[in-house]
C-alpha cells in the first residue's frame, strides 16, 4: 500500500482528492471542520517536503450546476485557518484558468479548486474530465475516504493518468489500516457489535463478518426481528416480518461457523415511541402488547459488557437503542463505556458507519476508542467485504 510517505514531494505538485464536504450554517460558515483537520497530516507532509498542493473536492449536491451556495470559496478561509497557510482559490476545477492557477504555485503553496460536482462529468466518472483534472498535478493522492466507494472521475478514473505516481493520503491509510485490523489481522477474540433499526440494512455486513468474528452482539431495533423469528412475543417493537427466515438463517450460519451470537435477554420497553412514555424492563421474548422495546435492559448491559471486556478486537456499528431520546440512550452509553474500558486494557476498537459515529462524537467517546471512521458509506461497504473503487484505483496498475 503506497502512501505519501513513500514519495519525496520536493519540487513536485501533489493533486489531492480530499473530502471537504463539510457541514455549513445558513451563512455558509463551516460548522464542523473535522474533515479538513483529518486531511492536514497529508498536506503538511507534502509541504514539508517542499512540494505544492492542489486540493480538489466536492461540496453538497449541486448536480452538475454552478451555484454560489455550493461554492468552495465559502470554505477556503477555514482551510487556511486549519492548515496555517493562506490557501489560494480558483473558481474552476478544469480548463485554462485552473491550469494557470496550478502552474503558478510555488513550493509550499496550497490551491483549492472549485467544486468538482459543478461538472456532471465528475459523478459520471467521465474519462475526458478525469484527464483534464490530471493535468493539474505530478502525483495523484487520494485522501478522500468518505467518497472512496464512488467510481467518480476524481476518486477513481483519474488514477490511470498517474500509473506510477499515485498513492494514498495518510487519512485513507489510517482508515484502511483500521478495517484491516478488524477484518483480517485482528487479535482474537474479535467482537462485532451491530445495532441500528433494521436487519435488512445490515445483512450483507453480518454475512461478511461471520467469517471473521468470534462474537456477534446484536442490539437496537434489529433485536426484535431475531426474537420474533425464534418464537418470542415482541409486542409493538419494530420488526421486519419479511426477514424472519433470514434472521434464522443468520443464526444457523453463525452456529456453523462457531460464532457466538448475543441477543438482548431483556429490554427497556415503553408504552409509546416517546421519551416521556411509561417504561419497564422485561424479558425480550415476553414483551406485552401495546409496549415496544426501545433499549437494552440492565441484565443485557452486563452480559454485553463482559463479552466486550474480554475482547481484543472490537467493531461497533449502530446504536443499541433509540439513543436520540435520553431515556433510551443508556444501553448505547453503557456499551460505549465498555468499549472504552476494553480499549484502555489494550483492545483495538473501531467505530464505523452512521449513527454510532454521531453518538461517539456527541458523547465525547472519540478519545476512548482506537479509531472513529470518517466515512459512513465507504466504511459500511468495506465491512460488507466490497472493494472500494477509490482504493482499487490506487492499488491496481
Ligand atoms: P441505522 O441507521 O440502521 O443504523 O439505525 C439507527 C437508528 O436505529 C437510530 O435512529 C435509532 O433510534 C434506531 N433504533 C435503535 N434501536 C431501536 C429500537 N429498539 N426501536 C426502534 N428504533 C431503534
Amino acid at each position: 500500500m503506497k502512501t505519501v510517505n513513500d514519495f519525496n514531494f520536493n519540487g513536485k505538485k501533489a493533486l489531492i482528492r480530499v473530502d471537504f464536504n463539510v457541514p455549513q450554517d445558513e451563512n455558509l460558515n463551516v460548522t464542523d471542520n473535522t474533515r479538513i483537520v483529518s486531511a492536514k497530516p497529508t498536506i503538511d507532509k507534502i509541504v514539508k517536503d517542499g512540494g505544492s498542493v492542489v486540493l480538489m473536492t466536492h461540496l453538497g449536491r449541486p448536480k452538475g450546476q454552478v451555484s454560489d451556495k455550493f461554492s468552495l470559496k465559502h470554505v477556503v478561509d477555514e482551510v487556511s485557518k486549519v492548515l496555517g497557510v493562506s490557501v489560494k482559490f480558483v473558481d474552476e476545477c478544469v480548463g485554462e484558468k485552473a491550469e494557470a492557477a496550478s502552474g503558478d504555485l510555488k513550493p509550499g503553496e496550497v490551491l483549492l479548486l472549485e467544486n468538482l460536482r459543478f461538472h456532471s462529468e465528475e459523478e459520471k466518472g467521465d474519462v475526458e474530465f478525469a484527464r483534464q483534472l490530471s493535468k493539474l498535478g505530478d502525483i495523484y493522492v487520494n485522501d478522500a475516504f468518505g467518497t472512496a466507494h464512488r467510481a467518480h472521475a476524481s476518486t477513481a478514473v483519474i488514477a490511470q493518468y498517474f500509473p506510477s505516481n499515485k498513492c494514498f493520503g495518510l487519512l485513507m491509510a489510517k482508515e484502511l489500516d483500521a478495517i484491516q485490523k478488524v477484518l483480517k489481522t485482528g487479535e482474537k477474540p474479535v467482537t462485532a457489535i451491530l445495532g441500528g433499526s433494521k436487519v435488512s440494512s445490515k445483512i450483507t455486513i453480518i454475512e461478511n463478518i461471520l467469517s471473521v468474528v468470534d462474537n456477534l452482539i446484536i442490539g437496537g431495533g434489529m433485536t426484535y426481528t431475531f426474537v420474533k423469528a425464534k418464537g418470542g412475543k415482541i409486542g409493538n417493537s419494530i420488526c421486519e416480518n419479511d426477514k424472519l427466515d433470514l434472521a434464522l438463517d443468520i443464526l444457523k450460519k453463525a452456529d456453523e461457523k462457531n460464532v457466538k451470537v448475543y441477543i438482548p435477554e431483556d429490554s427497556l420497553i415503553a408504552d409509546g415511541f416517546s421519551n416521556d412514555a411509561k417504561t419497564q424492563i422485561v424479558k425480550t421474548k415476553d414483551i406485552p402488547d401495546g409496549w415496544e422495546g426501545l433499549d437494552v435492559g440492565t441484565e443485557t448491559i452486563k452480559i454485553f459488557s463482559d463479552v466486550i471486556l474480554q475482547s481484543k478486537t472490537i467493531l461497533w456499528n449502530g446504536p443499541l437503542g433509540v439513543f436520540e431520546m435520553p431515556n433510551f440512550a443508556g444501553g448505547t452509553k453503557a456499551i460505549g463505556d465498555a468499549i472504552g474500558d476494553a480499549t484502555k486494557n489494550g483492545a483495538f476498537s473501531l467505530v464505523g458507519g452512521g449513527d454510532s459515529v454521531a453518538f461517539v462524537k456527541q458523547n465525547n467517546y472519540t478519545d476512548k476508542v482506537s479509531y472513529v471512521s470518517t466515512g459512513g458509506g465507504a466504511m459500511l461497504e468495506s465491512l460488507e467485504g466490497r472493494e472500494l473503487p477509490g482504493v482499487a484505483a490506487i492499488l491496481n496498475d
